[in-house]
């Protein structure tokens, strides 16, 4: 597995090079000339620890948490403060976790700071619990101009509730919460590839969520990280393929468009992802910010990232210098996962050929039925969506896995090469 990302990468960088991240950072961060900026803000309490789950997050404490804050604004100030008086247009601004609803009263806060030194132009996002849909808690985070909402259910079905360790969600109590509080997208979260499930067991999960009160749905694959205390089983690679086409399938027969490998909408629904950015600045313990030539992530512990703050440094872990080539490469993963690549956009972005970098890579993929072209745009087809979604989990597996496991352990570790 590793040798495979290995080689890929090798080829498509054109170099031995691989990634290495570095214990250095830049306290003034170069973004200010940087298109499609998008701002996240990572939240990392949560009320329970769920035994599947890979994110960076500890148990709920208000004093903790309260200190987080804290030092959260601090370091928005110091990023910010950068723009010497300019706001900068950004596109959206989405609050991950943890459970960042946790914090519903001091979600205005931090949008306001932010809103010192960005313009947001795309709405903001925010990621709830299911016991966090509370008319309470709705309305402050509406008042704090929470735009998309996003819920992770994983499944309604008490069987696989009961496998990842969740309690039962009534989706007619969800509902009537969501039809007094309305937000422009609201999305539900599910998890596809459970010990056993089958395409009923999503139909019935989706067909819930489209009739109480969600406009859009992510249906991510389970991932087996190998530092979380999950048991569950992995699904066969070809049982996989089969509940990811059919679900596929079913969702466009129902007319609810796809915006990205995992996620689909009703037609003209904004959409709701974290993963598509061209650029993005992140803000909290483990969040990482994506730069024209570099990616850095901060520290995932919360009691690192307070001190470093208090005294005045940016609370940076690691940072990976990109070659042009590795920056592309990074480029074209992420956008892949939207479904589509614009040579034109790659142009713009790269000041390079889309067909003069990746001209051979983009006709064997043509080729091999992955993807299709149309005046300049590269289209995935359901099999190239599958065998993104194949590769993403090789990729997480060499890639993040290793990442987040050690800096799950060290707060500022010396390197780590990929
Ligand atoms: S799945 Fe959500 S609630 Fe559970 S530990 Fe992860 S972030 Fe927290």
């Amino acid at each position: 597995m590793t040798l495979l990302t290995s080689l890929t990468r090798m080829w498509l960088t054109r170099s031995f090079r691989p990634f290495t991240f570095k214990s250095e950072f830049d306290q003034e961060l170069p973004y200010q000339n940087c298109k499609h900026l998008g701002l996240y803000v990572h939240i990392p309490f949560c009320k329970q620890i769920c035994n599947f789950c890979p994110y960076c997050k500890t148990l709920y404490d208000k004093g903790l948490s309260d200190r987080y804050i804290d030092a959260l604004i601090c370091e928005i100030h110091l990023v910010g403060q950068q723009m010497a008086g300019n706001k900068k247009a950004v596109t959206s601004l989405y609050f991950g976790g943890g459970t960042p609803a946790l914090i519903a009263p001091r979600i205005k806060e931090i949008v306001a700071a932010l809103e010192e030194y960005f313009i947001i132009t795309e709405g903001i996002d925010l990621e709830l619990h299911p016991e966090n849909v509370t008319v309470p808690t709705l309305c402050q985070l509406k008042d704090a101009g929470i735009t998309k909402i996003s819920i992770g259910i994983q499944s309604f079905q008490d069987k696989y509730q009961r496998i990842l360790g969740r309690q039962t969600i009534s989706p007619a109590d969800l509902s009537e919460t969501l039809n007094q509080i309305k937000f422009t997208t609201v999305s539900m979260d599910f998890i596809f590839a459970l010990p056993k499930q089958t395409f009923d067991d999503l139909k019935a999960d989706i067909d819930l969520a489209f009739s109480h009160g969600a406009n859009h749905i992510a249906v991510y694959p389970f991932i087996d990280f190998t530092f979380t205390n999950s048991d569950v089983p992995v699904m066969d690679k070809k049982t996989k393929r089969q509940l990811l086409d059919d679900l596929t399938d079913y969702c466009l027969g129902q007319g609810y468009e796809r915006d990205s490998i995992w996620t689909f909408g009703l037609p003209q629904t904004a959409g709701y992802s974290s993963m598509t950015r061209d650029n993005f600045l992140g803000f909290g313990c483990s969040a990482a910010t994506l730069l024209r030539d570099q990616f850095k992530i901060n520290t995932f512990s919360v009691e690192a990232y307070c001190e470093r703050l208090a005294t005045g440094q940016l609370p940076t872990s690691l940072t990976l210098r990109f070659t042009p080539r590795q920056r592309m490469i990074y480029y074209l993963f992420w956008t892949a996962y939207s479904t589509a690549i614009d040579a034109i956009d790659f142009a713009d972005f790269f000041g390079e050929s889309l067909d003069d970098m990746y001209g051979l890579e983009l006709w064997l993929a043509q080729r091999f039925g992955f993807i299709v072209e149309k005046d300049g745009v590269f289209r995935m087809t359901k099999k190239g969506a599958f065998y993104y979604h194949y590769y993403e989990n090789f990729y997480t597996l060499a890639y993040i896995d290793k990442m987040w496991g050690i800096l799950r352990k060290e707060a500022f570790p010396d390197q780590i090469i990929l």
